[in-house]
């Protein structure tokens, strides 16, 4: 059966010749056929001339996602391997080089494979099918991967909200391979982890902030450091094993701090420096202002405020007002290292919210590095949208 056809309305072409891979409902002047649910679709432009093919999804504002620029390219098993194997190879030489066994594998249209998002955690696959056009071909990527990566088994996390948005329902459970703990154990820079695939946030880790962990252990010998949204301790880890004096970890999800306290044993770090509390960050930093606590190294790595633009505005006054707590209760000469994952607000405008913080607290605040996602989650320059972790370390 030929592919259904979509044509674009004239002058809205432009961002599919510019290789932005989303083509939104807004664009499309007419549909030829009865696309269904990921059935892969051509895209004219007004004039009717090939633009791409794009997977479909009748009710998602996304109404289609670009699979290929190349006319003559057929989206099949073969062009998903070809694109799926070409993604790992990308990364070859990247375990080694990061000093870990968890790596990004497929990071979605930044690989150019929209909606699909693979994370490996030693021989763990964890995969996330995010679109209709990943959906539909999802036994054939299960397929592709257990042949080319060979891992123990594959486990699915399409368990997220914006499954929603694309009309499908949320998904889990081991779909390739040998039945498995819940649990992972993973080493990343000289430290080991556990991560639950099954349960934890995201697909179990923030392998993101890969990097960053790195500099706060860098930055952390002889600091008493308070780490704000810490999840399992990837950076309480490193803060005690670079050789804090002490680390004072905040999350408000129980679970993730069980995970924490195993994490610190698991590695032999000494638990009587690490203080664990579960509570809400914006209060627990209140308490500690009130208390006259201060700390040398605060790391702020709150969760997405703002997914969109249009949650920005909201979004900027609670990253200000964490980040203007932490100023104050940092001694000088401390350090603040802060992130912002929203993909609603900009490098410009987080740093705008710091110095908006900093000159609340009526302190010169110096940005000594600018943080990003770690490399095995690639910006594709043509699609800013891939670009989402901001961090800023700065000196009080
Ligand atoms: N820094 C972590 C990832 C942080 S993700 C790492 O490197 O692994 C954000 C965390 O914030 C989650 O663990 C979530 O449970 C927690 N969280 C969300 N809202 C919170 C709040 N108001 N107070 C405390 N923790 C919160």
């Amino acid at each position: 059966m030929a592919d259904a056809v979509i044509v674009l309305r004239a002058g809205r072409e432009k961002s599919v010749l510019t290789r932005h891979p989303w083509i939104f409902a807004s664009a499309i002047d007419s549909v030829e056929g009865t696309p269904g649910l990921g059935d892969t679709v051509v895209v004219l432009d007004g004039k009717k001339k090939f633009l791409a093919r794009a997977a479909y999804s009748p009710s998602s504002q996304i109404r289609a996602r670009v699979w290929s620029l190349d006319e003559n390219e057929i989206i099949e098993r073969a062009f998903l391997e070809k694109r799926i194997k070409a993604s790992i190879e990308r990364r070859a030489g990247l375990k080694a080089y990061e000093n870990t066994d968890a790596l990004r594998l497929i990071y979605g249209e930044a690989d150019g494979i929209p909606g699909l998002v693979v994370d490996q955690y030693a021989n763990t696959l964890v995969m996330q099918l995010l679109s209709a056009g990943a959906e539909k071909f999802r036994s054939e990527i299960v397929e592709i991967l257990s042949e080319v990566v060979k891992p123990e088994q594959i486990f699915e996390r399409s368990d997220v909200e914006i499954r929603q948005l694309e009309g499908l329902q949320p998904r889990e459970g081991l779909v390739w391979g040998k039945p498995m703990d819940h649990v992972v154990e993973i080493f990343e820079n000289g430290l080991k982890y556990q991560v639950d695939v099954t349960g934890g946030q995201k697909t179990g880790f923030y392998i993101d902030q890969r990097r960053n962990r790195q500099k706060v252990y860098e930055l952390s010998k002889g600091r008493q450091v308070l780490n704000c949204f810490c999840y399992t301790g990837g950076f309480t880890l490193n803060a005690l094993a670079g050789g804090a004096t002490g680390v004072t970890s905040v999350d408000s999800s129980g679970p993730a701090l069980e995970q924490l306290k195993h994490n610190v044993s698991l590695n032999g770090l000494d638990e009587a420096k690490s203080e664990i509390i579960e509570g809400d960050v914006f209060t627990l930093l209140r308490k500690f202002r009130d208390q006259a606590r201060s700390f040398d190294l605060i790391v702020l790595d709150p969760p997405k405020f703002a997914p969109t633009i249009s949650q920005a505005e909201k979004a900027s006054r609670a990253y200000k007002d964490i980040n203007l707590l932490a100023i104050k209760l940092l001694r000088l000469g401390g350090i603040l290292v802060t992130f912002s994952c929203s993909g609603g607000i900009s490098r410009d405008l987080f740093q705008k919210i710091i110095a908006g913080a900093a000159l609340d607290a009526s302190v010169d605040l110096r940005i000594i590095d600018q943080l990003s996602q770690s490399p095995d989650h690639p910006v594709l320059a043509s699609f800013p949208e891939s670009f989402y972790l901001k961090g800023l370390i700065c000196e009080k």
